[in-house]
């Protein structure tokens, strides 16, 4: 027998996967079906209209078995040839890991460096991209929400450089931890490939990945060089469902339907108007924490709080690991890790996908419990701030 056997729901406060609503999970439990099965084909083709939708697209979009990084790589290998420049804005962990990704792929990668705790200086970016006459820059890499930071890049600002300078690189949009979660607009913003991933804002489990595509990406797609065959657009374009080499993951697509569901009944703008909420009930419970020299915001620009994941700063001499374990185990609250360099000294809330006040009060009131069994110093009454702000917006709502 365990002391503490887990009871009631586990609460997941992951930024990714997320939760899975329980309408998508018996959605999901559908029998096997014949991928070319008509009655299959209208959820399909209902699917990709809804994603086109969610993605405000009206361009191409093509989905992958496989995570988010399948999408970044089929992303990269449609687009380029071996050794053209890429700039990566520099945002965390995961502009890191694309940036590397293209590096293995044999592109040449340039970073517009920026402070993980502040975000990039747009000065910074415009005057790498005007630094460039020659038009080397093939693509600008912009990971729209930083989710091992709890960082939003403002991708209209990414928008206005490009355009400020003239310069006519791609611009390609890592959506996967905003996406359903934060706005973003594909094609208003100029967007020319946006990769996201099944298992966050969607709430569906993790295994599929999509990128819509714009024309003019299209057009570099027919002139890319380097090496594909899975992941070929040209190849997915030669078939019925445009995507997908081989099997088509059919229980995924029911999932999605009723994800595409929930989301178009709730309204994409109350989608993130309950995101920003939320947000804000974390952030105002991590501020109040942070007196005492307890954990802070790791984010120190207010303009670029993500709404959808928060990044916690342990005091220095505190481990991150020991708030989440004990979350873990004595409550049974799953928290985020730092990720990369950031390991052990922050963890994460993520509150993106399907979430309400009573799941992130209850997270909270756990964090609090603790960090006070870990002996971190912090203000306690956190989770009173919190709920001070959910009955302010609730009243105001
Ligand atoms: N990009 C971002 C912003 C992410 O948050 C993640 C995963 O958390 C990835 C890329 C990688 O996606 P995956 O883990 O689905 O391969």
């Amino acid at each position: 027998t365990t002391a503490r056997a887990p009871r009631g729901r586990q609460f997941f406060a992951n930024p990714g996967p997320t939760n899975i609503p329980d309408s998508i999970l018996h959605a999901v439990a559908h029998v096997s079906i014949d991928f070319n099965d008509p009655a299959f084909l209208t959820v399909y083709d209902g699917c990709v209209a809804g994603l086109k939708r969610v993605l405000r697209t009206e361009q191409e979009v093509f989905l992958y078995t496989g995570s988010g990084h399948a999408a970044w790589e089929a992303a990269l290998v449609n687009l380029f040839s071996p050794g053209d420049a890429l700039l990566v804005i520099e945002t965390g962990h995961f502009s890191e890991s694309w940036g590397k990704m293209a590096k293995d792929l044999g592109l040449e990668v340039g970073t517009v460096a920026a402070d993980w705790r502040r975000g990039v200086d747009f000065a910074a970016l415009r005057a790498a991209l005007a630094a460039d006459t020659g038009h080397a820059i093939k693509a600008v890499c912009a990971v729209h929400n930083e989710t091992a930071t709890g960082m939003e890049l403002p991708l209209t600002e990414v928008r206005a450089a490009l355009d400020a300078t003239g310069h006519p690189a791609l611009l390609l949009a890592d959506t996967i931890s905003s996406l359903g979660s934060l706005d973003f607009r594909m094609d208003e913003w100029g967007v020319d490939v946006a990769v996201g991933g099944s298992q966050k804002g969607l709430m569906l489990p993790t295994g599929m990945s999509f990128t819509g595509v714009s024309a003019r990406a299209m057009a570099a797609h027919a002139a890319s060089r380097l090496p594909k065959s899975y992941f070929s657009w040209t190849n997915m374009l030669a078939r019925r469902h445009r995507s997908f080499i081989g099997t088509v993951p059919t229980s995924l697509f029911y999932g999605l339907r009723e994800s595409l569901r929930l989301l178009e009944e709730e309204g994409l703008d109350n989608v993130f108007a309950r995101h920003a909420r939320l947000a804000e009930a974390v952030r105002r419970c991590v501020r109040h924490w942070s007196g005492n020299d307890g954990p802070q915001l790791f984010c120190l620009s207010p303009d670029r709080f993500s709404n959808s994941v928060t990044a916690v700063l342990m005091p220095e001499g505190h481990d991150a690991e020991a708030v989440r374990r004990i979350a873990l185990q004595s409550f049974n609250v799953s928290l985020g890790g730092g990720l990369g360099r950031l390991g052990g000294k922050v963890f994460r809330i993520g509150h993106l996908g399907d979430l309400n006040e009573p799941m992130i009060l209850g997270t909270l009131a756990s964090v609090e419990i603790a960090l006070r069994l870990a002996g971190v110093p912090h203000s306690p009454g956190g989770v009173d701030a919190a709920i001070a702000w959910l009955a302010e917006a609730a009243r105001a709502a």
